[in-house]
């Protein structure tokens, strides 16, 4: 089957706001395996919507919208959408019994205008909205399907996850099921390269995929039951992972910081942080898994000189003869911070964000990490090679995975 997307609404191609539905939407797709095989933005007028429409319809089979279902009058999609299919629109009772129920318990009168909403397509299936008040709908003609969903992303998620998601599901009559294996430390091209064969296989697929130092491939199988899609998974998750070793962190599992604490967990570890540059990301990253106090309980930001003198007791020698960002101050960063929380294991690190280049000249994307138990301290230097306008938050974000995946090699 396949699919195309279309976006409607003026603010897209004004740049008020940002298409984050667009993103949503082909991800969720992939996950079902469901082919995007375009994307398309229009603004709110209804000739051009009906030629981006044309335009869908004659590559694919499948298209979803988002946007255009309110109640105003530059809310067109819904009747475009139907003079394309050649579909009356019929007052949906149920609809307009949910919209007024909605109304009600906000103890809101339901404007005039809003009734507009719940005239649907006729013979179409109907999304009910559980977080506002368009309702969505699908659509079919001569084995063409058009599924109409509304722009707010709370509304638009919410429809897909209860209602858009069973109904693509049912129509395939096959189960897909996929799973990702993540990595860190291995670029998207040596890991492409790794696995490069297995990445033409047809079921299960195999797709490479990059995200701020870190790669990822999703495996996908399509059968007709769960476990028979599983069968077919395991063996090439078992390639991947014999040929991938110590550069995953885990499958299925959706980040780092979640890997790292819930292996502190398993050893009954704590571990404490020392941030400059980071200026308290590795711990933001760590406590955003639930249950992290089980396993952390100090994060010092130490952003001047000072500071790390004062509080992580750094020699301000080696500051004067190295500056802070060098290898020595990582160290005795983590070994200050160790010393101050009584952790089992200390984390620091400390580096140039930039954009700009320091005193000595040395281009930002550099840092130096650092990792003690209080017997043994190893480091770690990172460069990241982004230097640019824009660098500070790819190599903070970045920085702090390479600190989170020390926390992990520490158990390899
Ligand atoms: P609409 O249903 O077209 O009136 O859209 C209502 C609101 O939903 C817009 O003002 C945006 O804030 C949001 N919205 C619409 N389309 C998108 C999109 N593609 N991505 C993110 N937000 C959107
Ligand atoms: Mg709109």
């Amino acid at each position: 089957m396949t699919c195309e997307l279309v976006f409607v609404g003026t603010e897209l191609l004004l740049g008020d706001i940002l298409n984050t539905n667009a993103q949503y939407l082909s991800k969720k797709l992939a996950e079902i395996g469901v082919n995007v095989l375009h994307q398309s933005v229009v603004g709110d007028n209804p000739e051009r919507l009906r030629d981006v429409l044309e335009t869908a319809f004659s590559r694919a089979d499948l298209v979803l919208t988002t946007g255009g279902l309110g109640p105003t009058k530059d809310d067109l999609t819904k009747e475009v959408c139907a003079a394309f299919f050649e579909k009356k629109l019929v007052l949906h009772n149920e609809s307009l019994r949910r919209m007024q129920a909605y109304f009600d318990e906000k103890g809101v009168e339901m404007p005039k205008t809003n009734e507009k909403q719940a005239w649907m397509p006729e013979d179409s299936v109907i999304f009910e909205n559980r977080n506002g008040t368009a309702p969505g709908c699908a659509m079919e003609r001569n084995g063409k399907r058009l599924v109409l969903l509304p722009g707010p992303p709370r509304e638009m998620k919410a429809m897909y996850e209860t209602g858009v998601l069973p109904y693509l599901q049912s129509m395939t009559h096959a189960v897909i099921f996929s799973k990702e294996i993540r990595t860190f430390g291995i670029g998207e091209s040596s890991m492409a390269q790794c696995v490069g064969d297995l990445l033409d296989s047809e079921n299960p697929t195999v797709a490479p995929y990059a995200k701020e130092g870190e790669a990822m491939l999703r495996v996908t199988a399509k059968a007709e039951t769960k476990e028979a899609a599983e069968r077919l998974l395991q063996p090439v998750i078992d390639e991947i992972l014999s040929r991938l070793g110590g550069f995953v962190y885990g499958v299925d599992v959706p980040n780092l910081e979640t890997a790292v604490v819930a292996l502190l967990k398993e050893k009954h570890l704590t571990v404490a942080t020392a941030e400059s540059c980071t200026a308290g990301l590795v711990a933001k990253r760590l406590t955003d898994v639930p249950g992290a106090s089980d396993v952390f309980g100090c994060g010092i930001v130490s952003y001047q000189n000072e500071i790390k003198e004062k509080l992580l007791g750094v020699d301000p020698a080696t500051i004067d003869a190295q500056t802070a960002v060098c290898e020595d101050v990582a160290a005795q960063m983590a070994r200050g911070v160790l010393r101050q929380s009584g952790a089992d294991l200390a984390v620091a690190i400390t580096g140039l964000a930039g954009p700009g280049k320091d005193e000595r000249g040395r281009d930002p994307g550099l840092a130096y990490l650092a990792l003690t138990d209080g017997k043994k301290t190893v480091t770690r230097t990172v460069h990241t090679g982004q230097t640019g306008p824009g660098c500070r938050d790819y190599n903070r974000t970045v920085f702090a995975s390479h600190v989170l995946d020390m926390i992990r090699c520490y158990f390899a």
